[in-house]
């Protein structure tokens, strides 16, 4: 009955034959007595070659003494369950396997030999290896790993995610995402959720998470779905990076560039600046503005015309009323640590401060003066190293200057030091020309008046000489008329300063004067030959005598500085609207340096030969008269191949010419 209940032979052959596990039986001496295909398969030999082989052949070296320990309690009648050791195949390779050893039993009960059942489970091995390297790099990310389920069930928590979030694992485990999310985010859950349960990765997003204190922390999230073996999502793992400390660079650069940026246009804008005043209000206003300063104000030392010191300020942010009554920087102590070269003072409550309150009258803060909690102080320094002022900064409350304001600060005083010392110079410089132009116009006007009888006299004894002392009293007239030019000039210069040199404006034919012109120049000098090419009457609108004066100072710079040449060529030519009057010499021409300055008062080129006289005014004053006309004058010159002067006139007086005298004054100021 019991025998009905066993398997028949068939059946159990079919089942060893078709067996996934490999089988293999060996007897007391460890010969091989069985195997199945599985087995074949594993080993990489047939049948007919296993059989009879002694199954240590099969178990590598380092191993074989273990397993003959095992078999000894095998023939002590133990089974072996599911021991993991290794095997080798025909090849010599050896492999990981998942043993079961049992003993095999005669009829009598004795044990007469074994079987090995063996699975290989190199997969699972590589497996369970893949797994536990995952598992420690999660562990030991510096990122916060987590993993939740679709509902936002936290299931599980990396080390890093404690660092950042502060959370204990045992702590989330089971618990709602939620708990890292600011109230103002939470819809980015159902939409990051959303994306997973669609199958998309939410990749590096950056947002805004709680720590466990409360506190906020930036971060950089990436979310993917997490799938079964099946394909089904069921969940999302997310990767969190703390960007706390990148955000805080990105920042502070983007802080830092700001502040180059201001300090650049600020400084730009103070360069530019010539007058006191306005660069002290520029630099209060700037300076307030970027410290947040409530009230801001610029003392500075300065100097007035007769010499007395006195003190300017401005004020940023208060009236000024509110510092009306409170006397002068120099005479507080908070204050006169500034000015007494201790430098920057930042205080982050000067009511706290024991310099603080021991002014009399006003012990502390006077009655409607302003609240100052916060205090930044800066000395202003010259070149020089004098302070020259201070910059002062006040709130009402505490704690609000800090070092990067102290910074801008500082660098924003020595650049307006640099502009204030340009500005004191361009004063003395504009104050120092106004009185050369004083004594120029007083010079010759005093000139003027005995130079004028001395020339009637001569004119008169001229007529009443006797014959041999007649060259004599003309020579003394020649050297008259050239004093009087230059007297003329200087009297020129003095009137265009003051904006008082007068013009006639009448119509007249400008080829007629060019030749009158040249017959004088003719006459009165007889070293060059003076060609002039014309084109018929110009009739055009002018100041006759003073355009005579500008051709007088052509030609006869032409011949000046063309000693060792003898030929001067003018030419005068019109087109619908304008006269071009050329003066061209072969003389010592002009380089490129002084090109620039010739037309400019008093200025003589450097490598003229100074047995050459002249005031350097004759250009300048050219210039003017030519440019009172609505015209332009320029020069074309080579070094030794000579000059050629070129001015242009329009034939109708232009009403732009009225504007010239106000575009003058601006032009001068410039060029001081
Ligand atoms: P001055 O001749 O009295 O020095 P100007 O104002 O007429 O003053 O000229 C200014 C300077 O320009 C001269 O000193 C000279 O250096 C230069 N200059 C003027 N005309 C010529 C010229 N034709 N050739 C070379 N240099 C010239």
């Amino acid at each position: 009955m019991k025998n009905n209940l066993l398997p028949d032979l068939f059946t159990l052959t079919a089942i060893f034959e078709g067996m996934e596990d490999a089988v293999l039986s060996h007897d007391l001496d460890y010969i091989i007595l069985n195997c199945n295909p599985a087995a074949e398969k594993m080993f990489g030999c047939p049948a007919p070659v296993l059989l009879g082989q002694n199954i240590l052949t099969l178990i590598p070296e380092s191993v074989r003494q273990e397993q003959l320990a095992i078999l000894e309690r095998v023939w002590s009648g133990e089974r072996i369950n599911h021991l993991y050791t290794v095997r080798s195949s025909k090849l010599q390779i050896d492999f990981p396997v998942s043993l079961t050893i049992s003993p095999i039993r005669d009829e009598q009960g004795e044990v007469i030999g074994a079987s090995h059942i063996m699975r290989d489970v190199t997969h699972e091995k590589e497996t369970e290896e893949k797994r536990g390297m995952l598992a420690a790099i999660v562990e030991n990310s510096d990122d916060a790993i987590i993993s939740k389920t679709l509902n936002g069930i936290i299931t599980t928590w990396n080390g890093g995610a404690e660092k950042i979030f502060g959370y204990q694992e045992r702590e989330t485990i089971g618990k709602h995402i939620s708990i890292l999310i600011p109230r103002d985010r939470l819809s980015e859950e159902d939409v990051i959720i959303e994306n997973i349960r669609n199958g998309n990765k939410v990749d590096h997003f950056q947002t805004v998470r709680l720590h466990k204190n409360g506190s906020a922390i930036d971060i950089s999230l990436t979310v993917s779905p997490v799938k079964d073996r099946h394909g089904t999502i069921i969940g999302a793992s997310k990767i969190a990076r703390d960007i706390t400390a990148a955000k805080k660079a990105e920042t502070a650069i983007r802080h830092q560039a700001a502040k180059l940026k201001i300090l650049n246009t600020i400084g730009k804008a103070i360069s530019e600046k010539l007058d006191t005043e306005s660069i002290l209000q520029k630099v209060t206003d700037a300076t307030t503005q970027i410290t947040g300063a409530a009230f801001g104000a610029f003392f500075y030392n300065t100097i007035n015309q007769d010499g007395e010191a006195y003190m300017l300020y401005s004020l940023s942010g208060a009236p000024k009323e509110a510092f009306e009554n409170f006397g002068m920087p120099r005479n507080t102590a908070v204050f006169h640590r500034t000015f007494s070269g201790e430098g920057v003072l930042r205080v982050d409550d000067i009511t706290k401060d024991p310099r603080y309150g021991r002014n009399a009258p006003h012990f502390g803060m006077p009655e409607g003066h302003l609240p100052v909690v916060s205090y930044l102080a800066v000395p202003v320094i010259s070149s020089s190293g004098n302070i020259i002022g201070g910059l002062f900064f006040g709130h009402p409350e505490a704690g609000v200057f800090m070092q990067e304001h102290e910074d801008i600060v500082v660098s924003l005083a020595s650049q307006a030091a640099v502009a204030l010392d340009n500005s004191r110079l361009f004063t003395e410089v504009k104050e120092l020309s106004q009185k050369k132009d004083e004594f120029i116009a007083l010079a010759s006007h005093e000139l003027k008046t005995p130079l004028t009888s001395m020339s009637g006299f001569l004119q008169l004894l001229e007529r009443k000489v006797i014959d041999v002392n007649r060259p004599f009293v003309a020579k003394a007239i020649t050297q008259l008329k050239k004093l009087n030019a230059l007297i003329n000039d200087l009297f020129d210069i003095s009137k265009i300063q003051s904006g008082k040199l007068q013009f006639y404006f009448e119509e007249f034919d400008f080829t007629g004067l060019i030749k009158e012109n040249l017959e004088a120049i003719r006459e009165a000098y007889t070293s060059h030959e003076i060609y002039f090419d014309e084109s018929g009457e110009m009739i055009l609108e002018g100041d006759k005598m003073r355009l005579d004066q500008v051709l007088t100072n052509l030609v006869t710079n032409a011949i000046k500085y063309s000693p060792e040449s003898d030929r001067i060529e003018v030419s005068a030519k019109r087109s619908e609207t304008e006269i071009q009057v050329s003066v061209k010499d072969y003389g010592m021409g002009i380089n490129e340096e002084n090109i620039s300055h010739i037309f400019s008062q008093f200025y003589r080129a450097k490598d003229v030969n100074r047995s050459i006289t002249g005031l350097g005014l004759g250009l300048y004053i050219t210039k003017e008269i030519i440019e009172r006309h609505g015209g332009r004058i320029w020069v074309e010159s080579e070094p030794r191949m000579g000059s050629t002067f070129f001015f242009v006139l329009p034939l109708k007086k232009r009403s732009s010419v009225n504007g010239h005298l106000q575009k003058k004054e601006e032009e001068k100021v410039l060029k001081l």
